[in-house]
């Protein structure tokens, strides 16, 4: 077995347009991006786990506002933040997951607690509080999860609501960040968390907490984390789908996860795009939106970030 290390991190897919960037904007997407890649990176080098890569990798994302995962999350309709977050490793099948949460700074950290201290996989989020006090995991007040971009987003879409020209392209409402990786001992990891989709319905939950649809991991297939619109990949079942034509048909991953995102998302309305990495630590990171902020890193230390679709990997 080969010991090379991979990890891939997103923050996001979406409308995500050349015409409504600035090269500042740009810059500071490449920069959270590759801050993620470095704090996963920082794992793998020194032989650590996959699953700590993805957890580091995550945490980095939800600190930085301009990402859809705790600091930056969007609002609910009724201005509120809940947010959707779960990890996984590949060798056991381990799992933690948790919806709906508010207050935690890092929202991936429930879910390592609850893979890591309880016999349940999937909470939610006053039922998980308990456990994030008890393990005294840092908790910031309303005014730190605040972005003005975000709430003007949300006042956007409450007003189109209200007077019936809401957009029918979900891919402007959404936005999540996650992670993958290989480690040298063949581990995979996934982690996902998002805020969900803006002015979501209160009590909502997406895809990224639900194992097999934003979030899956296997050794002996991959490790998948996806971003779109979640009603969709729930359907799907994306992540889990991937596994599933890997190992019962076969295919690659590259041709799996094209036929998910292309085929079974792209033409049931599922925008959006997932990273993935193999058992051998190929990465693939499809998408059917316009963009996503992702990137990669392998063990040759080369740190690649994109933001379009129509970027390649030198
Ligand atoms: N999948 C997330 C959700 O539906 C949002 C996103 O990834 O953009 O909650």
């Amino acid at each position: 077995m080969t010991n090379r290390f991979s990890l891939a991190v997103h923050g996001g897919a979406g409308t995500i347009l050349r015409s409504q960037m600035t090269a500042e904007k740009e810059a500071a997407y490449h920069a959270g991006i590759q801050a993620a890649l470095r704090a996963g990176y920082a794992v793998l080098e020194k032989g650590g786990d996959a699953v700590d890569a993805v957890v580091e990798a995550v945490c980095a994302l939800e600190d930085d506002p301009l990402f859809n995962a705790g600091r930056g999350a969007v609002f609910t309709a009724d201005g509120k933040h809940e947010m959707d977050a779960a990890v996984m490793e590949g060798t056991h099948r381990n799992v933690g997951a948790v919806a709906g949460i508010q207050g935690p700074r890092n929202p991936i950290k429930v879910s390592r607690l609850i893979m890591d201290r309880s016999e349940h996989v999937f909470f939610s989020a006053e039922a998980a509080m308990k456990m994030v006090l008890d393990a005294g995991l840092p908790f910031e007040d309303a005014d730190y999860f605040y972005t003005e971009a975000r709430w003007n987003a949300l006042q956007e879409t409450l007003k189109m609501r209200a007077e019936g020209k809401e957009s029918r392209d979900p891919a402007r409402r959404h936005g999540t960040v996650g992670a993958v990786a290989r480690d040298m001992r063949g581990r995979l990891a996934a982690a996902t968390s998002t805020g969900g989709m803006t002015a979501k319905a209160p009590g909502r939950i997406g895809d990224s907490p639900v194992i097999g649809a934003g979030t899956f991991a296997d050794d002996q297939t991959c490790a998948v984390s996806a971003t779109g619109h979640g009603e969709v990949f729930i359907r799907y079942c994306a992540a889990h789908e991937i596994a599933s034509r890997m190992r019962h048909a076969g295919e690659t991953l590259a041709k799996a996860a094209h036929h998910v995102v292309m085929e079974d998302l792209a033409r049931n309305n599922g925008s959006g795009g997932l990273v993935a990495v193999d058992g051998e630590g190929n990465i693939v990171m499809p998408m059917n939106s316009e963009g996503m902020y992702r990137g990669f890193v392998t063990q040759t230390g080369r740190f690649e970030t994109f933001i379009y679709r129509d970027e390649e990997p030198a």
